[in-house]
């Protein structure tokens, strides 16, 4: 006796001994297993449609759990900006004031401009961070501020995000000014 290649039951996947029943299910013809002849095998065609017996995939009692979005991201940088203080011109202003100097001196010491200088003391103009540096660090002022950006954070949409009618609205809105 050759082997014979193994057979499975086209109904339940359960290895088939000994030869198997044909039987004609919904026109289509099936090698089964003993217990799905016994099942199937005896009822008139048309009179039921395949289900896989016993066998069905278990399904968790717990649902499936969501990938863990984390919640604090590592930062690669620190989220904060730079920022002039809102009252730069003052602070500059009385800087100078307390130093006695003119601004010609100051402007050899602090190394800038007596434009530039004059045009930060009386706020015509903000200083730029590395020129904010130079006063902080001759007059001992504060005039940068760290600003985090959590604001901008937050203003990140979540992918699960799903708008809201009121928020189509308000897009529609923004669309219909353009
Ligand atoms: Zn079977």
């Amino acid at each position: 006796m050759g082997k014979a290649k193994p057979k499975y039951c086209e109904i339940c996947g359960a290895p088939i001994r000994g030869p198997g029943h044909r039987i004609r299910i919904e026109g289509t013809e099936l090698l089964v297993c003993d217990r799905c002849y016994e099942k199937y095998g005896k009822k008139k065609p048309g009179t039921f449609s395949i289900m896989p017996t016993g066998r069905q995939p278990r399904r968790s009692a717990r649902p499936v759990p969501r990938p863990k979005r984390e919640l604090k991201p590592k930062r690669e940088r620190p989220l904060y900006t730079e920022e002039i203080v809102e009252d730069f011109a003052e602070r500059v202003y009385r800087a100078i004031q307390r130093s006695g100097k003119s601004y010609e001196e100051l402007s050899h010491e602090v190394g800038l401009s007596v434009n530039d200088l004059r045009a930060i003391a009386h706020g015509y103009r903000e200083p730029t961070i590395k020129e904010a540096r130079k006063l902080e660090r001759y007059f001992k002022i504060k005039l940068i501020e760290r600003v985090e950006e959590e604001v901008k954070e937050k203003k990140v949409i979540p992918r699960d995000y799903e708008p809201t009618l009121g928020d189509i609205a308000n897009i529609r809105v923004k669309k219909r000014k353009k």
